[in-house]
């Protein structure tokens, strides 16, 4: 996650009846108490009316911001990300449904490997320890910046001179507390790497928030998992908890890393299904916000997304459509650019294949390569640049969704044997 307060909203605002304003504040704020209560308890009835009012709101908003060029949730789509719009995310979307589900339930029906960190305990100060190193294996910058611990990881930038990201370590989920270790890192790269010129102005930091989970997810999930990357990193990580991981091979270790599962919680999900969560979510807030859709109606289409594009069961709302704070804070339009982030992010690796020896590079002791190509054709830009326009500086093109599809069907099919 990143967390960025932009100057956009800010006029956005100004568009809105003061009165309007305060009320819907006054209503967020509830709603977020009663959704939480709603979630502990299971009970989605408690959060329908808050719900509905709401989505009440943001309709009207909706109606006070449209222009001759931006209608509907084209509005909100276009807040969160600049440029992006229903029909290219319908596109985007519809490749994934028809290259990306089939895929999914293909693997699905396959025969489940054995978890085989399963019942294992991961001492907290090793995987610290472990931390460390990744954080030189990256090049973070200590002198500017800091990591610290908290319950939802999270990084943020006040300049390139000073960088906080947390973390949280599980005794239990080691892969998971890596992982999100390289995730908040990649934010924080492309904050440090961003031009020191233009630090307390409005066009630091990242360009949206699409382009920030790109770079996030690209060292996460591109590097992060690749099988060069372990390759050479897995020693380190295997004496340092050498009892723990010495029955554990390299292959069986990348395979773990990269296993897919239908599961029911979008931030628990695997590379590969998880644009799949996005896609309910899409298609839900489209119906929100253009139709007129029966709030208590819900549960029943989120479940019946699930079941098509997930091939699972939803057991219950808490593991559904409660999971998520985003809709309790009325964001509408923010999933589906936790999407794009990865899209953007597989149309920059093709086009820094044609520059870098990919997989030697990214098998070497540190990062510094990847970083300087990223730094060069992304970073440096801060927010002078929109994010069309950095697609064409750092790929020589716009957003193609095409990409994506390719690198996730090849190396799926690939780990699969498919
Ligand atoms: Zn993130």
């Amino acid at each position: 996650e990143y967390d960025n307060k932009s100057y956009k909203d800010l006029l956005n605002s100004l568009k809105v009846p003061m009165e309007e304003l305060v009320e819907y504040s006054i209503l967020i704020s509830k709603a977020q108490s009663i959704w939480a209560d709603a979630k502990v308890n299971n009970d989605y009835k408690k959060f329908e009316p808050i719900l509905g009012e709401i989505i009440k709101f943001n309709k009207r908003y909706v109606k006070y911001l449209e222009t001759d060029e931006l209608k509907g949730y084209n509005v909100l789509l276009d807040m969160y990300e600049e440029g992006m719009t229903k029909e290219k995310y319908d596109k985007f979307f519809s490749l994934l449904k028809s290259e990306i589900v089939p895929l999914v339930h293909k693997i699905n029906k396959l025969e489940k490997s054995s978890n085989l960190l399963k019942d294992k305990l991961f001492d907290i100060n090793k995987q610290k320890e472990f931390a460390e190193y990744i954080m030189d294996v990256m090049c973070f910058d200590k002198s500017r910046g800091l990591i610290k611990e908290s319950e939802h990881p999270f990084t943020s930038g006040y300049g390139t001179s000073d960088v906080r990201i947390t973390t949280h370590y599980y005794e239990d989920l080691l892969i998971s507390s890596i992982f999100s270790c390289i995730h908040e890192l990649g934010h924080a790269t492309y904050e440090q790497q961003c031009n020191p010129k233009l630090d307390d102005t409005l066009v630091g930091g990242g360009a949206s928030m699409a382009m920030h989970e790109s770079q996030s997810r690209f060292y996460e999930n591109v590097v992060g998992r690749s099988y060069e990357f372990w390759e050479r990193h897995y020693p380190k990580l295997q004496e340092i908890f050498n009892e723990e991981l010495k029955d554990v091979s390299l292959e069986d270790f990348y395979k773990h890393v990269n296993n897919v599962e239908c599961s029911l919680i979008r931030t628990e999900a695997d590379e590969l299904t998880y644009p799949l969560h996005i896609m309910v979510r899409y298609e839900i807030e489209k119906l929100i916000i253009e139709s007129d859709v029966d709030v208590c109606d819900l549960p029943s289409i989120w479940n019946n997304l699930y079941k098509e594009y997930l091939g699972i069961d939803v057991p219950s709302d808490k593991e559904g459509i409660l999971q998520d704070v985003h809709w309790a804070g009325g964001s509408f339009g923010y999933f589906p650019t936790y999407a794009l982030g990865s899209a953007y992010g597989a149309q920059m690796l093709d086009a820094m294949k044609k520059d870098l020896d990919f997989e030697k590079v990214i098998g070497k002791e540190n990062l510094k390569e990847i970083n300087e190509w990223l730094k060069e054709k992304v970073h440096t830009f801060g927010a002078t640049k929109n994010p069309d326009e950095l697609m064409n500086i750092a790929t020589g093109k716009s957003f193609d969704a095409t990409y994506y599809v390719e690198y996730l069907k090849n190396k799926f099919s690939k780990l699969y044997n498919l």
